[in-house]
């Protein structure tokens, strides 16, 4: 047995609070955390070995998370989450040993396992370092210094890491006591920006409206049910695309390459030029200090006539064996508008979110003629 197991509480042992002066009440609050760090890190170290196993099956369990929600009696979110970092923390030997000398919190640990699963190689390289830094900084410190760490560690990688950070994309809903639905997860950069934008599109008005009494998170869970209930209602004709402000540079554009900062994280030039392939745009002109001195109409990229014909002749995602309708389709420039693409049928095809996606980051694409 390590000496993991050496703190065990037992009634008597540790001298009441109602004791202890100021000092020893900070003391003691010291030991408790560090200790419950370390219990934190001896139960990754047991999900791990249950896990390689197969316990939880040989035990009857569908899971490793099901097995653990059953022993610890915690929610299937939270189980889920720690099964994800002890498995991480297989691979991260000196993450392991900081969080199990009670140095690093579970969120911090958590953290650091996202950083691994993004950027592996860089993270086995520069491990001790990036651990040390963050067991120094505070909560609100720590994702600067990882998104630090990632931009210089790989600054080549932000295409691989795109694609990483979009299959990291999860929702979770879950059942509370009084049947209250739970909802937990997270977006893409890109993804985000789109929820986002169409929550404050509902909720921001209210802000402005001294009568109205709801809480800003109450607005943005009315706004999302609005937009649930309008789209059960069922939208007619094509769905507008979401009105969201980034700034590209015009070669950026052009080129595809390099990053493009958005109001939730950077996504890649192709990914812009994806967004842009059908979409309202504003020509802003800026001045050598970045100050805007012109600024050009809202227009649509495809006019609302050409479109109307582009989803008759497709009628839907022309990606081969695909029946997502025209209404949910974008359309696609097979050659990109910024690289002298004409806006015409002959350049265009219906595409669904996720073949759009496919058509502009990978080399070859299937199209149904
Ligand atoms: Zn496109
Ligand atoms: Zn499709």
């Amino acid at each position: 047995m390590g000496t993991d197991t050496a703190c065990v509480l037992e009634p008597g042992v540790l001298p009441a609070a109602v004791g202890l002066d100021d000092d020893g009440v900070a003391d003691e609050m010291l030991l408790a955390v560090r200790e419950s760090r370390r219990w934190a890190a001896r139960q990754a170290e047991l999900i791990a070995e249950a896990d390689r196993r197969g316990l939880a099956r040989r035990q009857g369990f569908g899971s490793t998370c099901e097995w653990l929600a059953v022993l610890s009696g915690e929610p299937v979110p939270a189980c889920r989450s720690k099964v994800a970092v002890a498995e991480a923390l297989e691979r991260m030997p000196e993450t392991r040993a900081a969080f199990a000398a009670g140095e690093v919190s579970e969120g911090k640990v958590r953290l650091l396992a996202e950083a691994q699963a993004l950027a592996p190689e860089q993270f086995a390289r520069d491990e001790a370092s990036l651990v040390a830094a963050v067991a120094g900084a505070s909560p609100q410190q720590v994702p600067q210094v990882v998104a630090s760490w990632k931009r210089q560690a790989d600054p080549q990688g932000t295409e691989v890491q795109a694609e990483r950070l979009y299959k990291q994309r999860a929702l979770h809903l879950s059942k509370g006591w009084l049947d209250m639905l739970r909802l937990s997860g997270q977006l893409d950069p890109e993804s985000g920006l789109i929820v986002q934008d169409a929550i404050r599109s509902l909720s921001e008005g209210a802000a402005l409206n001294a009568s109205d009494t709801r809480t800003p998170a109450q607005c943005r869970a009315d706004a999302l049910v609005e937009i649930c209930r309008r789209h059960l209602q069922g939208g007619n004709g094509s769905v507008r695309p979401p009105r969201v402000l980034v700034t590209i540079p015009w070669n950026t554009l052009q080129e595809g390459q390099g990053l493009v900062d958005t109001e939730t994280g950077p996504v890649t030039a192709e990914t812009a030029r994806r967004i842009t392939c059908d979409a309202t745009i504003s020509r802003v002109l800026l001045d050598a200090d970045s100050v805007p001195v012109e600024m050009g109409r809202a227009t649509r990229v495809i006019p609302p006539a050409l479109r109307k014909a582009l989803d008759l002749r497709d009628g839907g995602c022309t990606h081969p064996g695909c029946d997502v309708p025209a209404r949910w389709s974008d359309a696609h420039h097979i050659q990109h508008w910024a690289q002298g693409g004409k806006t015409d049928l002959s350049n265009l095809r219906l595409l669904c979110r996720k073949h759009h996606r496919d058509a502009h980051h990978q080399q070859s694409y299937p199209l149904r003629q």
